[in-house]
């Protein structure tokens, strides 16, 4: 199963794909996650930083590879959920190459669909566990009391918005992109966390039936 959860910041993309990726087996693979952690290690150049905290797309060259590599690893022949990637064209256009050439295409995409106003909320008061990587919502999901809490740089209103904007320039592109190729899956991401968990699946389901009847 090779899926892509694509969505502007805060549709809940990463809570989502943490519960799939349990259910079915498969890794999360979140560039976001990726390039947090090398920052964190100090491996990410600092120019690039500045560009991830001030609300921009790193260079799509550097992303494409990051993707090829990971794809490859062991845990991900029996599939993976992309969490963050592709965010431009030529992203999902190198995705879909690389997939083509080792045989193993894209299943499908998965878009959550929730109002500006409510994304806006959802990422200024998120908070992150720093030690198990547990994402939660100040209003929506309180984080325990013994949970050492991050808050992301980018989750500044301001950023947010800034990231919302590249999303709507560069990103959203990729909803008729993936539509043509009849591979989206538009979800209702308003709702329980477990309210949107089930209605993904029930989507998914569905078309993976209308599929198998096509074929
Ligand atoms: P994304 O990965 O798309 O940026 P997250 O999964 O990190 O989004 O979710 C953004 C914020 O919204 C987090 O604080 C998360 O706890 C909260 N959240 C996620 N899904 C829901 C939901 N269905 N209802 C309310 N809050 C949610
Ligand atoms: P996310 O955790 O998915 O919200 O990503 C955080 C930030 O990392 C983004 O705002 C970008 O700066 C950078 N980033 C993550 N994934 C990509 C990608 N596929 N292409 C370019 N930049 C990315």
């Amino acid at each position: 199963m090779r899926l892509v959860f694509l969505g502007p910041p805060g549709a809940g993309k990463g809570t989502q794909a943490k519960i799939l990726c349990g259910r079915y087996g498969i890794p999360q693979i979140s560039t976001g996650d990726i390039l947090r952690e090398s920052k964190a290690q100090g491996k990410l150049a600092p120019e690039l930083v500045t560009l991830m905290e001030s609300g921009g797309l790193l260079p799509d060259d550097a992303l494409i590879a990051l993707i090829d590599g990971r794809t490859k690893q062991d845990d991900c022949r029996r599939g993976f959920l992309l969490d963050g990637f592709p965010r431009t064209i030529p992203q999902a256009e190198a995705l879909d190459a690389m997939l083509e050439r080792r045989g193993e295409p894209l299943d499908g995409v998965i878009a959550p669909e929730v109002p500006l106003t409510l994304l806006i909320e959802r990422a200024t008061l998120r908070r992150t566990d720093k030690r198990t990587g547990q994402i939660y919502h100040l209003s929506y999901k309180p984080p325990p009391p013994d949970a050492i809490l991050e808050v992301r740089p980018d989750d500044q209103e301001e950023v947010v918005r800034k990231r919302l904007a590249t999303y709507a320039e560069s990103t959203a592109q990729l909803l008729p992109f993936y539509e043509r190729t009849t591979r989206l899956v538009k979800v209702d991401g308003v709702g329980s966390v477990d309210e949107v968990t089930e209605r993904i699946e029930k989507a998914w389901q569905a078309r993976k039936e209308q599929a198998a009847h096509n074929a």
